[in-house]
């Protein structure tokens, strides 16, 4: 575990989920955000419910989140780890780029190729590609341009193992809405999930819960943040029938293969 070291290039497996086969494995589902609780916020009811149906999940989290107003790097690091053991994610791995100042550039796109090629995601759910805090746009773009170079076998990677890796393209990329509001291309049905996908928010307690500590007060430490949180969830969930959603965009259309996958209720 490298809990601290900050200049380390390694990624760092997060403390509870380390185990020597789940570094290797496969996953059905890549989630990845700029900072970490990126994907708490935007895609972990989707996780949650996709997991308890017996899928395989990981989470990739760009940046130590190290610009962030309240809390620290190492109380950070402890709360991504118990938030993804209430989702049940496989594995979680922290890139380490800069906060703020990463690029979509070819150096980060290979970092971002390298773990995708690694865990062979069929899907993979990132960030907006345009929103109030620039990093989440500028990682959504890093992550859609890494899914489709990643399929390109003349850019080659080493694996941790130092062996060549193969080639691999998800088959579907999802942006999950963050702060911006943006019209979903599909909007998924947590409702069932909802109580664990906001222990799962909340596990990041220095950043949403207000506290004695003296951090001050941010945009998403006041209880409106939580409000507005559950009130988004609640308007999309109106749209299709059902009590609490989470909305996605794609570039690509989404095809179906059975309409039992369909939310059938009278609206
Ligand atoms: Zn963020």
């Amino acid at each position: 575990m490298l809990i601290g070291k900050r200049n380390n290039r390694r990624p760092t497996h997060y403390r509870s989920l380390i185990t020597h086969y789940l570094a290797f494995m496969k996953l059905d589902i890549l989630a990845i955000g700029s900072h970490p609780d990126d994907v708490e916020l935007g895609c972990s009811g989707l996780l949650i419910s996709e997991i308890k149906k017996g899928k395989t999940a990981g989470i990739i989290d760009l940046t130590q989140g190290e610009l962030g107003t309240r809390g620290t790097i190492e109380t950070r690091y402890q709360e991504a780890a118990d938030a993804a053991k209430v989702m049940g994610i496989s594995v979680r791995e922290n890139l380490k780029m800069r906060d703020g100042f990463f690029r979509n550039d070819e150096e980060h796109q290979r970092q971002l190729i390298q773990v995708i090629r690694k865990y062979q995601p069929e899907i993979v759910i990132g960030n907006i590609l345009e929103d109030r805090h620039p990093d989440h746009g500028r990682a959504g773009w890093l992550i859609y341009d890494a899914c489709f170079f990643s399929g390109l076998r003349q850019i080659k990677t080493l694996g941790d193992d130092g062996e060549e890796q193969e080639k691999w393209r998800p088959k579907m990329l999802l942006h999950y809405i963050q702060d911006r509001f943006y019209e979903p291309d599909i909007i998924y049905d947590i409702s069932d999930v909802w109580e664990q996908r906001m222990e799962a928010v909340k596990a990041y307690s220095t950043q949403f819960l207000p506290s004695g500590s003296a951090d001050p007060q941010t945009y998403i430490s006041s209880p409106e943040f939580m409000e507005a949180l559950s009130a988004r969830a609640r308007l999309l969930g109106k749209r299709i029938g059902v009590k609490y959603a989470e909305g996605f965009i794609s570039k690509k259309n989404i095809g179906i293969r059975s309409l039992d996958s369909l939310v059938l209720v009278e609206t």
